[in-house]
């Protein structure tokens, strides 16, 4: 039978232990997450097309895009969800901040060096498709004035309520909001074979594209999961760049077909982690941690 100061010695050792299981994880999965990128035998943004750089960015160190993704804006306690009063001092503080709202095209072109964008560029996204982007979200934007990109799940679209419908997303896009497919059902992509991988991408495209009058050549891997063969198939599929839930800036070494997203989500001051979220990022080049 163990005294008093044996059991408290024994809960010590149990607490340094378990202390070291959990960094030895966290060290794991921080040294997957930058090997991975090391990995894509894919095209660097920076040479997605062959027109020369626009000279006064290359001068400034190149182009570095946030890229924020949103889920739901409602009063829910849904994990993904951000209040739309939240939300609305957000985008205040980026509009407030000089941040400016691109579109994206505008992203495409600015890794690929045949636009100049403008000062503190950000692409704000959406995931999935929710009513609530409409209904919450789209007014906010519009008052202040800022473009966004969302991706919707193409056979959701005007089958479940909790969806916005086909005539919502052609009015949204009226007012700089752009529809891009996340795929046709949010199947997590690295379960599905190369059919069913090619239908989900494929269809969703013509799907989007039918009801839009436009080519989609966007989309954000449901989950975020994904691997190399799949951002090949994307490639495949006709579309320009695919983004992911990998966290960080993207800029000329991210992997088009790999693009980096900041997930934007309540916590207990959701408001000063969105700060800390965006202030957090030049850390990673700050260590030297790098992309290729
Ligand atoms: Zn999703």
């Amino acid at each position: 039978m163990q005294n008093w100061q044996e059991k408290k010695r024994s809960s010590f050792r149990w607490k340094w232990a378990l202390l070291f299981v959990i960094l030895v994880v966290a060290s794991a999965g921080a040294f997957r997450m930058y090997s991975l990128r090391g990995q894509a035998n894919l095209p660097k943004a920076g040479q997605a097309a062959s027109a020369p750089r626009a000279a006064a960015q290359a001068a400034a160190g190149g182009v570095k895009v946030l890229v924020l993704n949103y889920h739901k804006i409602d009063n829910t306690h849904h994990s993904l969800a951000v209040t739309p009063a939240d939300f609305e001092s957000q985008i205040k503080y980026l509009s407030d901040h000089g941040y400016n709202s691109i579109s994206p095209d505008e992203l495409y072109e600015g890794l690929a060096g045949t636009r100049e964008l403008p000062e503190n560029p950000v692409l704000i996204t959406f995931d999935d498709g929710y009513k609530d982007n409409y209904t919450n979200a789209f007014p906010i934007l519009k008052k202040y004035g800022f473009k966004a990109t969302i991706f919707a799940i193409t056979s959701f679209l005007g089958k479940y309520p909790h969806y916005f419908t086909w005539d919502q997303a052609r009015e949204m896009e009226k007012y700089d909001i752009s529809i891009q497919s996340h795929t046709v059902d949010h199947k997590s992509m690295t379960d599905l074979t190369d059919e069913q991988l090619r239908e989900e991408l494929v269809d969703s495209k013509k799907k989007a594209e039918e009801e839009l009058g436009h080519s989609v050549d966007y989309v954000a891997y449901p989950t975020g999961t994904y691997n190399l063969h799949i951002a090949e198939m994307a490639k495949e599929a006709g579309y320009k760049a695919a983004f992911t839930i990998k966290y960080g800036n993207v800029d000329e070494s991210s992997n088009i077909y790999a693009l980096e997203r900041v997930p934007v989500f309540h916590t207990v001051n959701t408001n000063r982690d969105f700060l800390e979220r965006l202030k957090y990022i030049p850390i990673f080049a700050k260590f030297g941690w790098s992309k290729s």
